[in-house]
């Protein structure tokens, strides 16, 4: 299958060799039994062994990414996305809102949280004096989308959480902020439900972790914006606090 442009943009940055159809005369095909490769030979031939073999707590952000780029440990929904939705936002962000799974748009766009629900996420981040990309991440327990946005299931969420659990590792966040009951209960191991798992702090790899409504709920229900809003409060003074 021929990579994205987002894939190729991903390994070309972490200097992973990427093969390209040599130029063809105009009014061609292209000779795809002849190509080339961009990159420095012996580094991106290294980077990409170390990309496919390492384990994944070896790896730094930018391997993670090209790994899940790659996986296909879910065969439905490999089969079926359009692209990997790995996260976005600031490496070193102090916030890390990690939600549910990509949607249809998500899945588009490559990106968590696009559309309504996300434009509602980014209104909380502005409140907050937050915005999308600095001190923030957004992640999802999930990087593929489950096809008609079902709920993911258990097998699927625990093949993606080594994934998951390394960006958390990496980015090091001063608080966490599970959006939604799927998101909380799978992060939490409970089967608790939101109402219980709200208004306290938790812990997840040693940061603590506040539950709050997720945004397409709130779109749904938007009197619950105000528990939302205070779910949040309690999230900024953890951050302060620390
Ligand atoms: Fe791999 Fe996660 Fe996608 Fe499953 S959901 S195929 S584990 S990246």
């Amino acid at each position: 299958m021929p990579l994205s442009t987002r894939q190729r943009e991903v390994l070309h940055q972490i200097g992973i060799p990427v093969w390209v159809p040599r130029q063809s005369p105009a009014g061609e095909p292209p000779d795809v039994g002849a190509t080339e490769v961009s990159g420095v030979p012996g580094q991106a031939t290294a980077a990409a062994a170390t990309v496919r073999s390492a384990p994944v707590a070896e790896l730094d952000l930018g391997g993670l990414q090209a790994r899940v780029a790659g996986c296909t440990a879910c065969t439905e929904l490999a089969r079926q996305r359009t692209q990997t939705v790995f996260g976005v936002g600031d490496s070193h962000a102090d916030w890390l809102f990690i939600g549910e799974a990509p949607g249809a748009e998500e899945d588009r766009r490559g990106e968590p949280f696009v559309g309504r629900a996300g434009q509602l996420l980014e209104n909380m981040l502005a409140a907050l004096g937050l915005r999308r990309g600095d001190n923030v991440y957004i992640a999802n327990i999930l990087k593929c989308r489950p096809p008609g946005n079902r709920d993911p299931s258990p097998e699927e969420t625990s093949a993606c959480r080594p994934f998951l659990d390394r960006q958390i590792d990496l980015i090091q966040p001063r608080v966490i902020v599970a959006l939604g009951r799927i998101a909380a209960q799978s992060l939490l191991d409970s089967s608790a439900p939101l109402g219980r798992l709200r208004g306290r702090e938790h812990e997840l790899r040693g940061i603590p972790l506040v539950v709050t409504y997720h945004p397409a709920y709130l779109l749904r229900s938007p009197s619950d914006k105000a528990r939302a809003w205070g779910d949040l409060l309690l999230a900024r003074a953890r951050v302060l606090r620390s």
